[in-house]
């Protein structure tokens, strides 16, 4: 194969004829030197392609593909070792600087269509502008590198697991039931307006659903991962999640990625050391890959994130019980929106403050409050609590959230029960209590999120290739 950009610039400069292929960031025309600044979006670094003397062809402009052949010689320049010293260049694609009219549309495939001229040529556009063209904001220098990042991160999370005896699960992403009234559900229907009009017309509220009853894009894996964790000992699934959030927020998607380890036989306490190890190793395994592309997130995005993630990594997660928690909030000498007391949701702003004021790093809070968590976090002796597991890290908030489940089923029957839940749509569910039944946890992280994080992007939209959320679907 030949060799990326990110392979060329490692290379010794006199390692003879190379050929470089990707698209032009920039050209600087001087008197007898053409300067063209190839990226091929391998790395974030351009290769810089020097024409001395040599005719450059007219299709040579920002946004264009081409295929340039040369030798590698030390560069003068600063920030950059080698450079190109061109001897032939191909354009293979050409990107007009200017509208091209319908007819004369010439070098542009012929086609005799108008071609609009190409729309990154500024060096800097406003991530709401690129946004609006996700097709085409990969080639620029911030997306590039979130998606570089995004990949590593990705790879990162399937190896922490495998080192660990963690089997990589495909949960279903259609399914029957609300892992946890988590969110609104996107229903799935194989139903064309004209079946639901027919059936309307026939007095049947509603055609025979494909699958013989409701069925929903997955809001969680988790349920799934339980009845395969109590069979298989370590799972994880790392798939995409669909919630109908109306909340038009950073953080908020319709269609996002979410990674759920669940684990037989660990307690609360594995699970939170599982969770510490966990972001300890994605955050070293980013800082060590993605050097380069971190470094401009330091300098562009987010000063300071790179000291941030090694001070995570360095620390020992604080761990704190909710109760405590609370305690904290209610003596803090700091008015907060949402005033603090024990049995309040913790806001964003709280977990800000347990994180960067009371311990000066990661927060694991444990032992909430029952009515704020799900109906299958194991509930403690006290009648009030449930052994759940929130991961807060300073900056963000919470990372992560999970629990140790109920394995008795007669409490957790109990619960469901309370909460009105329909037992038998959960029969299943309730099986794996009624056989074999062992302790065991797990947890959810928002891959987005993760994403954000190690990136200081400030918006979730930014960080997928092709964001979905109410409203938007390019
Ligand atoms: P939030 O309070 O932020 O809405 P949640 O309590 O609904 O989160 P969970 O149901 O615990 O979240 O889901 C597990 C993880 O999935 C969250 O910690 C978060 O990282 C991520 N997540 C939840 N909803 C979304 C969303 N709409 N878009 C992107 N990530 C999400
Ligand atoms: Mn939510």
């Amino acid at each position: 194969m030949f060799p990326l950009i990110k392979d060329i610039l490692a290379m010794n400069p006199d390692s003879g004829e190379l050929r470089v292929r990707g698209w032009v960031r920039t050209k600087r025309e001087m008197k007898n030197l053409v300067f063209v600044e190839v990226n091929d979006g391998s790395c974030l670094a351009n290769l810089q392609c020097t024409f001395d003397g040599i005719p450059v062809p007219a299709g040579l402009s920002t946004g264009a593909s081409v295929e340039i052949t040369g030798r590698l010689v030390a560069s003068p320049a600063q920030g950059q070792t080698v450079e190109l010293a061109a001897s032939a260049l191909r354009v293979v694609g050409g990107a007009p600087a200017e509208d091209v009219p319908a007819d004369g549309a010439a070098g542009n495939g012929g086609t005799g269509n108008a071609v609009r001229a190409y729309p990154l040529q500024k060096k800097r556009h406003s991530l709401e502008f690129l946004r609006e063209m996700p097709h085409l904001r990969g080639r620029t220098n911030t997306i590039g590198a979130v998606m570089r990042v995004r990949s590593a991160l990705a790879f990162a999370v399937h190896s922490f697991f495998r080192e660990r005896g963690f089997l990589y699960l495909h949960t279903p992403i259609i399914t029957g039931n609300d892992a946890e009234g988590a969110g609104a559900m996107f229903r799935v229907t194989a139903q064309g307006p004209a079946e639901t009009a027919k059936a309307a017309k026939d007095g049947a509220e509603t055609a025979a659903e494909f699958f013989g009853r409701e069925s929903f894009l997955t809001v969680s894996g988790q349920l799934e991962a339980e009845t395969y964790a109590t069979a298989l000992s370590r799972v994880y699934s790392f798939g995409p999640t669909f919630r109908a959030e109306h909340s038009n927020t950073a953080r908020h998607l319709a269609e996002f990625w979410m990674i759920e380890p669940e684990a037989a036989f660990f307690t609360l306490s594995d699970n939170m050391a599982l969770a510490e190890a966990f972001l300890k190793y994605l955050f070293s395994a980013v800082l060590e890959e993605c050097g380069n592309d971190l470094c401009f997130f330091d300098t562009r995005v987010e000063k300071g994130i790179i000291d941030n993630l090694k001070s995570v990594i360095d620390s020992r997660f604080t761990h704190m019980t909710y109760t405590r928690a609370v305690a904290e909030l209610e003596k803090a000498n700091q008015s907060f929106e949402y005033k603090p007391y024990w049995g309040c949701d913790m806001q964003s702003e709280h977990e800000k403050y347990l994180t960067e004021k009371v311990a000066g790093g990661p927060v694991i809070v444990t032992d909430y409050p029952r009515e704020i968590k799900a109906f299958y976090m194991k509930q403690n002796g006290d009648g009030k609590t449930v052994r759940a597991m929130d991961v807060l890290v300073p900056r963000l908030g919470e990372i992560i959230g999970g629990s140790e489940r109920e394995d008795d089923p007669g409490v957790l029957q109990n619960r469901m029960a309370e909460l009105g839940m329909n037992a038998e749509s959960y029969d299943w569910y309730l099986d794996l209590r009624r056989y074999g039944s062992v302790p065991h946890s797990g947890f959810g992280l928002g891959f987005e999120r993760l994403v954000q994080y190690v990136t200081g992007m400030a918006n979730i939209r930014d960080v997928i290739p092709y964001p979905r959320a109410a409203g938007q679907l390019y």
